[in-house]
């Protein structure tokens, strides 16, 4: 665990060129991350002081819990986030696009000329009228689905709407998911056990066989799996042997679909600033030390990997298949 706990402010720096984000934070940042701006230049950017660092304040949520209500609020790329055209006229859906990666990622699709429905829980639709509302104002539509992904009916209805308020499906992101820290695995009850399966690994099989059937070549399936995959926690059994399904579906898909001309890659984040961390996915100590110990000295936030999910989708692209990106901070490879 590194010692230098204090928080840090980045600092705006010169140079030029106009994909990085030069971002300037005020020093009052206590209401959030979110006051960061896009700078024109894109300079040389420090990415052990770019974003906060632990110390974070003790704080819990009840489940799924709300990005809106973190302290600080995670930046998702709200006003850093700049689109050149990589997904025009794309067609996406993203299961957890409220909040986290999810919301990363809608932005970032709708900024770079995507149309974006997100599916999420419906006690999230606070920070889900946000995303709709970030997707209209750039002129593309934004379809917002709420619902239990544990459930198969809903899983198919989910992508029947998606197609028939898109007019079609060519991104599919199966990012939705449950973690719950358990300090034993006798205190995880088969009712526990059960929604982690059912959200981690039966939804996005339900998801994925109903959206197969709408992607054309060129379509691109992308799945959030994490550093758990490989190298699992001590309190996380039941969710880290999710993520090794994932990142195993991914490679199996990729391998079958390939042909078809469809590509299946994953994203692997490390610690990541969002709602799952702060309700119930991680204990108190690992929460106010978050990152910490990572060779960065501090969490991700959601808009480091925003590109990374434009990446797997883009045309450029095409010759990425059955991979995993790994957003982690220097620990952890996928
Ligand atoms: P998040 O809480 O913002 O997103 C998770 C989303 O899952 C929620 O917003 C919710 O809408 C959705 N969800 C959960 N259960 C659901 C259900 N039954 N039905 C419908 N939707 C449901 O947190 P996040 O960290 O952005 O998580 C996104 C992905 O990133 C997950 O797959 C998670 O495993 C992965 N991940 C996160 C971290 C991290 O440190 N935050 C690290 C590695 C991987
Ligand atoms: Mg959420």
């Amino acid at each position: 665990m590194k010692k230098d706990n204090t928080m840090s402010r980045r600092q705006a720096l010169g140079g030029l060129g106009a994909i990085l984000a030069t971002t300037i934070v005020s020093p009052a940042l206590a209401e959030g991350l979110e006051d960061k701006s896009f700078g024109a230049d894109a300079g040389l950017e420090d990415p052990t002081t770019k974003y906060v660092r632990p110390p974070f304040k003790a704080q819990n949520q009840p489940w799924p819990g709300l990005a809106s209500k973190m302290d600080p609020k995670p930046d998702h790329g709200e006003k850093s986030y700049k689109g050149s055209g990589r997904l025009k006229g794309r067609k996406a859906l993203i299961t957890g696009g409220d909040s986290g990666m999810g919301r990363a990622a809608a932005i970032a699709y709708a900024r770079e000329g995507a149309d974006v429905a997100i599916n999420y829980l419906p006690a999230e639709e606070e920070d889900a009228k946000e995303v709709i509302a970030l997707i209209k104002a750039e002129g593309r539509k934004a379809i917002a689905i709420p619902g239990d992904l544990r459930e198969e009916a809903f899983c198919k209805k989910l992508v029947e709407e998606a197609v028939k308020a898109l007019g079609g499906l060519d991104i599919l992101v199966n990012n939705a998911a449950r973690q719950q820290t358990r300090k034993s695995i006798l205190d995880i009850t088969t009712e526990d056990f059960d929604a982690t399966m059912k959200t981690n690994i039966y939804a996005p099989f339900w998801v994925t066989k109903a959206a197969l059937p709408h992607l054309k070549p060129g379509a691109s399936i992308i799945g959030t799996t994490s550093v758990q995959a490989t190298d699992p926690s001590e309190d996380l059994y039941d969710y880290a042997q999710t993520k090794a399904a994932t990142t195993n579906y991914i490679k199996s898909l990729a391998r079958q679909l390939g042909p078809k001309g469809i590509r299946v890659n994953g994203v692997a984040p490390g610690p990541i600033w969002t709602p799952l961390q702060v309700s119930g996915g991680a204990t108190m100590e690992k929460l106010t030390q978050f990152g910490g110990d990572t060779p960065l000295g501090r969490p991700g936030q959601p808009a480091e990997l925003a590109s990374i999910y434009v990446q797997l989708a883009a045309n450029d692209a095409s010759y990425a298949n059955g991979q995993i990106y790994g957003a982690a901070g220097g620990d952890g490879q996928p």
